[in-house]
């Protein structure tokens, strides 16, 4: 019998991992997945601190591209209302509101297949303005060329978040009109350029266990972990391919929260769509499986969102509180992580 890994031996980076290996993390019993992804959580971060990020749709529907889970496709008929490109003084007005709710970085998504370069300016100009509020600045605005996520770095942009969704062996059943290796390439394009990454995944589409432990392994296994690794719920909307999909079991979900945090544990973990219909319990559990961020705002691109006072609410009963921004403006958290490292091994 091979030995018992030690918890500590779960916070290496590693960029080498096997489908079985994580496989074999997410069968854990509950509880010893649970105590593995807390210790890895106190090894980097504050475990009472959680990161908020607001998220504005900045153009909405009419996206030639076909994913399955989303309402802004415009091959779905949801009923969504299509709304051009914002002015750029509306999109400012909604991050100083996001600032003074506590958030400390401002998300704007466009339901484009790809940015034309004369879109991509327009966003510039907001970028610019939401950074000379003092937030962090992400956008998500599908595929992109070398040349423009190197435009969006030196424009000062923190983030491009560009979700891989799900495995790679399932992707076809959700996605039809970009690849796998389409996501892979937009990827590259961010990192080479030194933009930070978000990147996760959407669970409940009807994928396999094995398919979740894959789609992990792609992220983990990146040249670099994505700095911000958001973990959604499918939200079922009427009129998607994906609206009769089957509930997923919530123990399943906080597994998988609790294995993105043991295999990227320098990595912001993001409780993303789907928190509105999550109870108050199942969204401790993901706290405590190592969730460290959460979008905030009563609407996320299109779905509801959890409601800012129930968040409120929900942190006080819970002893957590929203991460500030680090007065130099770096990362957020970097601070606190060597001491909160020492401190979680004298207390196990
Ligand atoms: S997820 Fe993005 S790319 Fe896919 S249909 Fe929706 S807006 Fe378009």
């Amino acid at each position: 019998m091979s030995p018992k890994p030690s918890p500590l031996h779960v916070s290496i980076l590693r960029h080498d991992w096997s489908v079985e290996e994580i496989q074999a993390i997410l069968d854990l019993p509950f509880t010893d997945l649970m105590f593995r992804a807390q210790t890895a959580h106190r090894l980097y971060f504050d475990p009472n601190r959680v990161q908020v990020s607001t998220l504005l749709s900045i153009k909405t529907g009419a996206c030639p591209e076909d994913c399955g889970y989303c309402a802004q496709s415009a091959r779905h008929e949801t009923g969504l209302e299509r709304e051009s490109l914002m002015p750029i003084d509306e999109v400012l007005d909604a991050a100083r509101i996001a600032r003074e709710q506590g958030a400390t970085r401002f998300c704007m998504g466009a339901a484009w297949r790809n940015p034309t370069d004369k879109n991509l300016e327009q966003v510039i100009a907001m970028v610019e303005g939401v950074h000379a509020l003092g937030l962090e600045t992400c956008v998500t605005l599908g595929m992109l060329t070398g040349a423009q996520a190197r435009r969006l770095k030196e424009a000062g942009l923190d983030y491009y978040n560009h979700n891989l969704d799900t495995s790679p062996e399932f992707y076809g059943q959700v996605i039809t009109t970009r690849t796998f290796q389409d996501r892979l390439d937009t990827l590259e394009h961010i990192r080479d350029v030194g933009l930070k990454t978000c990147s996760g995944g959407i669970l409940g589409m009807g994928e396999s266990r094995r398919d979740r432990a894959s789609m992990l392994r792609q992220l983990a296994n990146l040249p670099a972990h994505p700095e911000s690794v958001p973990i959604n719920l499918l939200v079922r909307v009427e009129g998607t391919p994906l609206q009769a999909s089957e509930t997923l079991d919530p123990f399943e979900f906080v597994r998988v929260v609790a294995v993105a945090r043991i295999l990227m544990p320098t990595s912001y973990v993001r409780l993303s769509a789907g928190r509105s219909e999550m109870s108050d319990e199942l969204q401790a559990l993901c706290y405590l499986a190592g969730a460290n961020s959460i979008f905030y705002g009563d609407r996320l691109l299109t779905t509801p969102n959890a409601e800012s006072d129930l968040d409120r609410a929900l942190f006080a009963r819970l002893g957590l509180a929203f991460e500030e921004m680090d007065p130099e403006r770096t990362e957020p958290g970097a601070c606190h992580k060597a001491k909160q490292a020492l401190d979680a091994i004298v207390e196990h």
